[in-house]
């Protein structure tokens, strides 16, 4: 594959002979023909898309090698093998070298005999690198995952912003960047960042309508996930992504006692472990990997027909990016999403408790308002996610809230109600509570603490006694979502913030979605 003078080779024979596809997708053709005539390019293309022919090809195609720089050292060897198996002379070089192979590589870089070197930033940015890459024909940089370098982004690397070097020592070498989780604020930051303010743009549509979007409530998260497994995925592929470690082994561990084909996969298993659970999720039917989020990235299979959350991500990017691995050959495939007030108090928590700048946590939470936002929208699930990331479109007709509009119904007296017990045992006896003691004192359920604390004597005990604990659990994640309550300190105690005001006041009247199971289970007592 080295095609000299002598044998001009287009994107297009590239396309057909060596990657053996017959048409370009999208913006794909647009995209190689301007970086292929030496243009610099910012791509966002959602996952799935096709980004890398968009720098494979004009790499192959122009003479000198293609840079790229890629985070995902991982998976470096799984591209260059997958390059070879088709005849592209490629390369990476990353800390998972020996010194030989290193000085292999160097030597064969200057000696003009690859298509295609990875690499990692941070091996970039050193001047030895850079010194090496002055004495090699470069013929692009393809800067890939390049969200990395905005901290706006969900997945900031210092390393990222190294590598707006590039654009000062090389500057007749064309750049592509190209990423899958842009919303206009990454986008800008990483034009800027980059130093590509002379690049042509090419924004897809981010819409995967074939895949259909889910959200529900979690009520033992397992069962539903298992009920979604046997009932509509049954032998199929599929990614359940969780939070912790623990949750992945206990999931993965139950999943295979109800007789599912399920593999765990974090970051806590040995390098084998991973590999073989990789292996058999790529090579093999109806696998369904049990994962953290260190799970995924650079993976492809077409055929992943869902993919469940059994825990709230901490973003809409992270979100799309997660269900996006689900249905990329096109084909019908189901994001679902199980998610309760737990998740809310814990992932508030993490923020708080995170290292870091108070900027930087604060972006945190901004991200979560918005997950948390889509979770509890009325409106369709696909808009919502799209205008997000900038596009508008008409409600799609296949997320849940489109097929199953949720009620909504006027919730300001229950809420004033809870509100009202939160103020109660603060002002009066300087008391905090998690959700599940003041649940319990609007009902007017008898424990151990409530026997303690004497809550049965508060005026406020049992006026909620109408309503099922599961509908106030939903209540309270709702208005958790909305900022109007918040948590605190290490067991998550309820407090009001000033969004309560108004509604404690009777001047705001609040619609909340309707839990399935909230047919109130006895007479109202009144107050
Ligand atoms: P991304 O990096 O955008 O997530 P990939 O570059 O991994 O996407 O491509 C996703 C899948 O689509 C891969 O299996 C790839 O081989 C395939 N693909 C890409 N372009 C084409 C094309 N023009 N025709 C057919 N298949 C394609
Ligand atoms: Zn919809």
């Amino acid at each position: 594959m080295n095609p000299g003078p002598e044998t001009p080779t287009t994107p297009q024979d590239v396309l057909r002979t060596t990657f053996g596809y017959e048409h370009f997708r999208g913006d794909q053709a647009e995209i190689i023909d301007h970086v292929t005539r030496g243009g610099d390019a910012v791509v966002l293309m959602p996952t799935g898309g096709g980004k890398s022919l968009c720098y494979q090809i004009p790499a192959i195609v122009r003479e000198g090698v293609g840079i790229v720089i890629s985070p995902l050292i991982a998976l470096m060897q799984d591209q260059v093998d997958a390059l070879e198996a088709v005849g592209v002379r490629a390369a990476c070089l990353n800390s998972t070298l020996g010194p030989e192979e290193v000085r292999a590589v160097e030597q064969g870089l200057v000696n003009n005999e690859y298509d295609l070197v990875y690499l990692a930033p941070e091996r970039l940015v050193q001047a030895r690198t850079l010194d090496l890459l002055d004495r090699v024909r470069i013929g692009l940089f393809a800067i890939d995952e390049a969200h990395c370098v905005a901290q706006w982004g969900h997945d900031f690397r210092k390393d990222y912003l190294g590598l707006s070097v590039l654009a000062g020592r090389f500057p007749r070498v064309p750049r592509i960047a190209l990423t899958a989780t842009a919303t206009e604020a990454t986008h800008r930051e990483l034009t800027q960042n980059l130093e590509l303010d002379g690049a042509r743009h090419f924004v897809s549509s981010f819409d995967r309508p074939n895949i259909q979007y889910r959200i529900t409530e979690k009520n033992n998260a397992r069962q539903q996930l298992f009920d979604l497994i046997r009932t509509e995925h049954d032998g199929d592929a599929g990614i359940v992504y969780c939070l912790s470690r623990k949750r992945v082994e206990q999931t993965a561990t139950w999943l295979r006692k109800q007789g599912v084909d399920a593999v765990a996969y974090h970051a806590g298993l040995s390098e084998s472990e991973r590999a073989e659970g990789q292996r058999r999720f790529l090579r093999e039917d109806g696998v369904v990997v049990v994962a953290t989020i260190a799970f995924g990235m650079g993976i492809d299979k077409p055929d992943v027909r869902f993919v469940a959350h059994l825990d709230l991500p901490k973003s809409i990017e992270g979100y799309y990016q997660e269900t996006g691995r689900a249905g990329r050959d096109g084909l019908p495939a189901t994001a679902w999403l199980a998610y309760g007030l737990q998740d809310v108090v814990q992932l508030r928590r993490m923020i708080d408790d995170s290292e870091g700048s108070e900027d930087f946590r604060w972006i945190q939470r901004r991200h979560l308002d918005a997950m948390l936002a889509l979770c509890e929208t009325t409106d369709c699930r696909r808009v919502q996610i799209l205008r997000y990331f900038g596009q508008e479109i008409e409600p799609c007709g296949n997320c849940d809230t489109c097929l199953n509009p949720p009620a909504s119904w006027d919730a300001t007296v229950p809420v004033q109600k809870l509100l009202s017990a939160i103020v109660r045992l603060d002002r009066e006896r300087g008391q905090r509570f998690g959700a599940g003691q003041i649940i319990d004192i609007l009902r007017g359920k008898e424990n151990d603490r409530s026997t303690q604390y004497r809550h049965d004597e508060l005026t406020v005990w049992g006026i909620g006694a109408d309503m099922s604990e599961v509908s106030w659990r939903a209540v309270v994640r709702q208005i958790l979502a909305r900022g109007i309550i918040s948590t605190t300190g290490e067991f998550g105690a309820l407090v009001l913030t000033p969004a309560a005001g108004p509604i404690l006041r009777g001047e705001e009247t609040l619609m909340l979605r309707s839990a399935p199971d909230r047919p109130v289970t006895k007479k109202s007592r009144g107050r």
